[in-house]
């Protein structure tokens, strides 16, 4: 038997269904592909990030005894060629993104593909309601899933040291400038491994369910970006965190991420249309979307938010749920373009979590908030960022403020010391104006 490994988000050798399930020969692969990474900016900070997270995996790899064969090529060609060289099969773990999707089917015709639930807890293809159809509401599916939360400890793959290597050309690793790429900088978190975040995070988990919600505490776990590439598995996540009593709240949010790829398996057309049959008469307004992505909309907790996302490409969960009320609410854009936005620059950017939770925000999900409970960004800010520290460390101009007056709307812009740009739509006059078109649609 000669198995191509294909790795895509599962970038690890613990825990890793295509390694368990290999026999034999094995060629493990990574494809830089060009159709991904010509749409993106030549300074993409994740680009950097996953580059350096492939050499890791290959001299992982060769730790124990494998190796990994990077390719810089479109996965079609790729195929074709090692198709020539009497392969059997791909393994690989699922992806349920649009593009994924396709790519597969086409890759499928080249060769044999064997696919694996190896980046989630769940299959979503089994996993279903009493009457076999798929759950659409977090509740239902969450008790659902109370098996896994029962069994304390899930299994996890051995890695496994009796492989072959096919020996393959290893001459032409491409330099992440011949992939069109810069090197970024990157928040300190990535610089850790995802044990030594779990390691930083567990002291927190007391408090987790508090903190989580709070912008200027540091209370989550920054896991996201790994668990979006495979650095680590949730399994293995959910192995080291659920042994503590405190840990519900956390394999809760897991259980969130598992619930979005799930919704996104069953219903695909929500990566591109409402969930709901719901149509809203969106503003087509591109200054005031432009003045968003900018973070100069004039309220502060948004511009705040904004400046620092595209500065860092990080955004608290807290932050996210506020821009993209306001964004879908207050200014009633699209949701669509608030999702590409986040999908470009998001450190820890995954299609279903992004597009699920932009349909909750916009009110069009399956499971969404309720189109009348618009968020108040500045009663969000009072709460969450009582004494604007946030809002303080990313708007200078607005260190010497009282908080009050930063949570007051207009307030910033009452005080003639300061040059703050004026709100470019009122609160109140912008929601009573987002409910009349929700009610109509
Ligand atoms: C508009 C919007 C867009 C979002 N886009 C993404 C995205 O592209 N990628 C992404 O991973 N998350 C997304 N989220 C969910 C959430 O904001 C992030 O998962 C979280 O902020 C990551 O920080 P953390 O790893 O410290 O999370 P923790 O609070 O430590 O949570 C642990 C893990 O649980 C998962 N998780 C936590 N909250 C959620 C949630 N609400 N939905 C789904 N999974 C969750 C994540 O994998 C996270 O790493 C989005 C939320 C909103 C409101």
């Amino acid at each position: 038997m000669r198995q191509i490994l294909w790795f895509r988000r599962d970038l690890r050798i613990t825990d890793s269904a295509i390694l368990a399930h290999a026999r034999d020969e094995v060629l493990p692969i990574f494809i830089f592909d060009p159709h991904i990474l010509s749409q993106l900016e030549p300074t993409d900070r994740r680009v950097g990030f996953i580059y350096r997270q492939v050499l890791r995996l290959k001299s992982e790899l060769q730790s124990v005894g494998l190796d990994l064969a990077i390719f810089y090529d479109t996965p079609e060609r790729v195929f074709a060629q090692l198709q020539t060289q009497g392969f059997d099969e791909i393994l690989c773990s699922v992806d349920y993104d649009d593009y994924a999707k396709k790519r597969d089917k086409q890759i499928e015709q080249i060769m044999p593909m064997r696919r694996f639930t190896d980046s989630y807890m769940v299959d979503p293809a089994t996993h279903l309601t009493q009457s076999h159809t798929p759950y659409k509401v977090f509740t239902p599916f969450y008790k659902s899933l109370f098996f896994l939360w029962e069994s304390n400890q899930l299994e996890t793959y051995p890695t496994p040291r009796h492989l072959r290597l096919i020996p393959f050309d290893d001459a032409t690793i491409p330099s992440l400038e011949s992939l069109g790429f810069t090197e970024q900088p990157l928040p300190d978190f990535l610089s850790l491994t995802p044990d030594e975040l779990i390691d930083e995070f567990i002291p927190k988990l007391k408090k987790y369910h508090h903190d989580r919600d709070f912008i200027n505490i540091d209370g989550t776990s920054k896991l996201a970006t790994f668990l979006r590439f495979g650095l680590i598995s949730p399994r293995e996540v959910f192995n080291r965190i659920r042994p503590y009593t405190e840990s519900k709240p956390f394999i809760r949010q897991l259980f969130f991420r598992e619930f979005y790829a799930y919704l996104l398996y069953h219903f695909p057309h929500s990566e591109f249309e409402n969930q709901k049959p719901i149509k809203v008469e969106w503003s087509q307004n591109q200054e005031h979307f432009k003045l968003w992505c900018e973070g100069q909309t004039g309220v502060p907790i948004i511009d705040a938010a904004m400046r620092h996302f595209n500065q860092t490409g990080v955004m608290h969960n807290r932050l996210r749920m506020i821009v993209a009320s306001y964004l879908t609410k207050n200014l009633l854009i699209d949701w669509r373009w608030g999702e590409r936005y986040f999908a470009a620059h998001l450190l820890d950017y995954d299609a279903s979590a992004n597009i699920a939770s932009w349909q909750w925000a916009a009110s069009t999900g399956s499971d969404a908030v309720p189109y009348f409970r618009v968020f108040n960004p500045y009663t969000q800010s009072q709460k969450f960022d009582k004494e604007a520290e946030f809002i303080k460390s990313v708007i200078p101009e607005l260190r010497e403020l009282p908080a009050k007056k930063i949570h007051t709307e207009n307030g910033v812009q009452s005080d003639i010391f300061v040059d703050y740009p004026e709100q470019i739509v009122g609160i109140k006059a912008s929601r009573d104006r987002a409910i009349a078109a929700f009610q109509e649609g």
